[in-house]
């Protein structure tokens, strides 16, 4: 399917309280079917922007669309959508199905409908059938989740609102349904708007990533184009282990990589307060003769087994590098020094911050 309708536009969208702005003038537009996710530091606005999406909460400016008719003082639950929270406000007096056909009871929908459309639900979040009659307060955290899914797609809305639903389980169970959270969008067409603090979550899921600072969008993007070109030094540190290494300009006036000395190339855009971005696997341990554009010496401090690869983290006075070895290398000893280097076609430029 090709999302290129947009069902929520945000134009212009701030909201202060008292003086502080914890969203300030988000444009934004949200694809019919996609799954985009909104990510950022705790405090960067992401609740904030999220519950005005879902009608929880009013702008102090800007106009919310819902396909080009303006929602923003509709009622949350007069809005076709529906939020999923982290806290799983499932009710612990009900059972599994009495939980998912809650919406449906309330419509008068009639018992057998109900009943047939809890079944189906529960075989799209997987959910087995004997959980039927569970009581809701004897399922795992995970079950939960899936109950909390099943009764929100059980209104059958539009769009579908996550606030960080994963961050309270357990990393192998997370890994999971996060691959689960992707398949039930394809499976559904509807459109979920997720957030959540781990850049990581949002790259295996979305279709497209937001990424939040101080209640701005700071990037926006498809996940391979935030992880392979990060606009700023915040979202490449914000995605986690990358190499930096800072241009300065020398007394000739000639770019060089701070620290190391090696010219940066012609070619290479970068400007006095950028960077040079490396992801480790492109940062190279230069044995056996290989060489590379740029090549230094550093110290191996120590090494950390990530399953089927292995960390390196270097030294080079006050810095850490840190390279990711193939399954075939050897691995340096704690203090041993090591020549390594990448090569120009490699690296990515990063605006730095102004000093
Ligand atoms: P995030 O979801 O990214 O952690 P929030 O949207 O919860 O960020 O918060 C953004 C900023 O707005 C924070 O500084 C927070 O303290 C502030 N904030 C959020 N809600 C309120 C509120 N109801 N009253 C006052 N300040 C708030």
């Amino acid at each position: 399917m090709t999302k290129t309708e947009t069902i929520l536009s945000l134009r212009n969208i701030s909201r202060t309280f008292g003086n502080k702005a914890a969203v300030k003038d988000v444009t934004l537009d949200i694809r019919e079917g996609e799954l985009f996710t909104i990510v950022g530091p705790s405090g960067s606005g992401k609740s904030t922007l999220i519950r005005m999406l879902a009608g929880l909460e009013t702008p102090s400016a800007g106009d919310i669309l819902l396909r080009g008719t303006r929602i923003n003082d509709m009622p949350a639950n007069r809005r076709p959508t529906c939020m999923v929270f982290q806290s799983l406000a499932l009710f612990n007096h009900m059972t599994v199905g009495e939980n998912i056909e809650f919406a449906l009871t309330v419509r008068g929908a009639d018992r057998k409908a109900r009943r047939e459309r809890a079944r189906e639900l529960m075989a799209l979040v997987r959910l087995p059938q004997e959980f039927y009659g569970k009581s809701v307060l004897r399922c795992s955290g995970g079950e939960r989740q899936r109950v909390a899914l099943a009764r929100a797609l059980a209104s059958d809305p539009d769009i579908l609102f996550f606030d960080e639903p994963l961050s309270a389980i357990d990393y192998r169970l997370r890994k999971i349904l996060e691959m689960e959270m992707k398949d039930l969008n394809r499976e559904t067409g509807k459109t979920f708007v997720y957030i959540t603090h781990s850049l990581e979550e949002a790259m295996v899921m979305s279709d497209r990533i937001a990424v939040m600072r101080d209640g701005e969008i700071v990037q926006l993007g498809d996940p391979l184009s935030i992880y392979n070109a990060p606009s700023t030094r915040f979202v490449a540190e914000f995605m986690g282990q990358v190499n930096l290494l800072p241009v300065a300009v020398d007394g000739n006036g000639n770019r060089v990589i701070e620290g190391i000395g090696a010219p940066v190339a012609q070619a290479f855009r970068a400007g006095p307060y950028s960077s040079i971005m490396l992801r480790p696997e492109r940062l190279r341990l230069l044995d056996k003769g290989r060489r590379a554009d740029v090549e230094f010496d550093a110290t191996c401090f120590n090494f950390y087994l990530l399953g089927s690869r292995t960390h390196v983290h270097l030294r080079r006075d006050e810095r850490t590098f840190i390279v990711e070895l193939s399954p075939d290398m050897a691995v340096p000893e704690p203090g041993a020094v090591v020549r390594v280097g990448f090569d120009w076609a490699d690296a990515v430029s990063v605006q730095g911050e102004a000093p």
